[in-house]
């Protein structure tokens, strides 16, 4: 007889918190399942987290979130990738779009084919033959088409929202879902005196609460995997060292672009991500490099329009948990571990995590193989983006400032050190088990940043040259013809019910 859990703890009420009690009360709707989070506001919430990756959306989908609904009420704007400036060089920039660049022809995809047009000296760009790209740069949006024929099918898209707000959301969802919020601060742990499992959390006010399993979404702070598990913390800054950031929103200015932007600067990164109603901006950097007080001048001297908040401090350790999963306790979002938000992946990261824990959701045996399971699997998600952010600073060209000196001379992770030779002989990305960025997203970074590959697929000299040029033309033809029927941004939200003030208040449930 399988003993099934019961109760469900979830400390915290942030994103991760509110993601997963979302996900569990509509998964485990109509089981006999208590589902109970915890949350304190005299702590609060990182206040961070506004870019999301195209995942989102299949998560938001099987909870039946109506889209439009959810973007006006989180103020929220579309996003066909990211925009890089001054990474390879100072004055270079590059959109890593959710897309493809051009179809693959008799299986061999078609940078292969734009590799030896290069090489015979044609001068068109890659982003030419990329959808997504060519329509952030005239800032125009309009959902995929369905039929996968057409190139307009061939990108997708996210969000960048007010995390706040999402939250809130997520909350209302899942309390119509029969969640039960607690507000107040967890300040001791009890663990089971033999197995060492997590028994109850005692809430400041002196209430006990018990639960079969507790998912640790407490943040930075790791209250019940670090604290009161000491599950361990795998530190990755040898390889990624930026350890503080900076954040404040802004008025926005010009016209609402359907990507998040991040600049490259002398000692780090400034992030820039446009909603509806402001716009949020941060700076990612290590102290030592660069001061606070300088970040702080570099900062809101490059801001679009007026501050509406003053500058926010946050101070980390990239890296992630030695166990997600320990005895009873999985901890999901910034308690599981953390990488910088260059690639917009921790709130993907917090998706995996609860696609992972439902699929291995345990019974009271809490059996060993599935935790190890779910470690492993999360463990390679982390490495994988791990990688991926990395690859971003190493490929830099830069001689103005220590650390891209610092990355430049750095021994990199063997898996990364693998993906870099393969792309440089012969224009091959290996795949990798897991991992979230498929070889478009590779692609865009290695040739964004100037690594061009000594050699490509020997398919691609298959085709006569003027074919090709003709195949080439027509395909560019073809995404600037799409690019002319697709409206503005900032009209389309409109279109769709789902700018600020226009979609009507109701929101899915279980
Ligand atoms: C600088 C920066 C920029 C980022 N940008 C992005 C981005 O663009 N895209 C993206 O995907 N992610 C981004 N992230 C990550 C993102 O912010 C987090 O993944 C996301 O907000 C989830 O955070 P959380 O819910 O794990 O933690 P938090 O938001 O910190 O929530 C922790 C919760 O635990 C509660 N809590 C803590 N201790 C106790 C206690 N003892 N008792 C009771 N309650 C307690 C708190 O009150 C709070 O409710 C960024 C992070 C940083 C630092």
């Amino acid at each position: 007889m399988r003993k099934e859990i019961e109760s469900v703890c979830i400390l915290g009420g942030g994103t991760a918190g509110w993601m997963t009690a979302a996900a569990l009360s509509h998964k485990f709707h109509g089981l006999p399942l208590s589902i109970r989070l915890i949350e304190s506001e005299e702590i609060g919430t990182v206040g961070v987290g506004e870019a999301t990756l195209p995942h989102i959306r299949s998560f938001n989908n099987t909870l039946n979130i109506d889209e439009a609904t959810l973007m006006k009420e989180t103020e929220a704007t579309f996003k066909l990738g990211i925009e890089f400036c001054n990474w390879g060089r100072i004055g270079d920039r590059y959109l890593h779009p959710f897309g493809d660049f051009g179809p693959n022809v008799n299986g061999v995809p078609f940078y292969h084919f734009w590799l030896r047009l290069r090489a015979l000296g044609d001068t068109s760009r890659l982003d030419e033959y990329s959808l997504p790209v060519m329509l952030a740069e005239s800032t125009r949006f309009k959902f995929p088409d369905t039929d996968y024929s057409k190139i307009e099918s061939t990108f997708r898209y996210a969000y960048q929202l007010d995390a706040g707000r999402y939250a809130r959301f997520l909350r209302a969802y899942s309390e119509r879902n029969g969640v039960v919020r607690t507000e107040g601060k967890v300040v001791e742990t009890t663990l089971h005196p033999e197995t060492g499992f997590v028994e109850s959390v005692k809430l400041d006010r002196g209430e006990v609460v018990r639960a079969d399993l507790f998912v640790d979404c407490s943040g930075f702070r790791g209250v019940l995997i670090e604290q009161a598990l000491k599950a361990g913390y795998e530190d990755w800054s040898c390889w990624l060292p930026s350890n503080s950031a900076m954040a404040v929103a802004c008025e926005g200015r010009g016209p609402l672009t359907p990507f998040t932007r991040a600049t490259a600067r002398k000692s780090g990164w400034q992030w820039r991500i446009p909603l509806q109603h402001r716009v949020g901006n941060g700076f990612v950097y290590c102290n030592d490099f660069v001061s606070d007080d300088e970040v702080a001048e570099v900062l809101l001297s490059n801001l679009e329009g007026p501050p509406l908040t003053t500058p926010k401090q946050l101070r980390f350790k990239t890296g992630r948990r030695r166990y997600f999963w320990y005895k009873n306790v999985v901890a999901i979002g910034l308690s599981g571990g953390f990488l910088e938000p260059l690639e917009s992946t921790s709130i993907h990261l917090i998706q995996e995590g609860i696609t992972e824990l439902i699929q291995l959701f345990p019974t009271k045996e809490f059996h060993p193989a599935d935790i190890d399971e779910y470690n492993r699997r999360m463990g390679l998600n982390f490495e994988r983006v791990r990688d991926f952010i990395l690859l971003h600073y190493v490929a830099n060209q830069r001689d103005d400032g220590e650390m891209w000196l610092h990355y430049q001379n750095m021994k990199l992770p063997d898996s990364l050190q693998e993906k870099i030779a393969a792309w440089m002989t012969r224009g091959l990305i290996i795949k990798y088990e897991f991992g979230v960025f498929l070889p478009p997203s590779w692609i865009s970074v290695l040739l964004g940043q100037n690594l061009f590959p000594r050699g490509y697929d020997r398919r691609a000299d298959a085709a006569p040259e003027q074919m090709l040029v003709k195949n080439a033309a027509d395909i560019r033809n073809e995404v600037r013809a799409a690019v002319r029927k697709t409206p503005d941004h900032r009209t389309f939200l409109s279109q769709i019910g789902a700018a600020s003030g226009t979609a009507p208040l109701v929101a899915g449930g279980a």
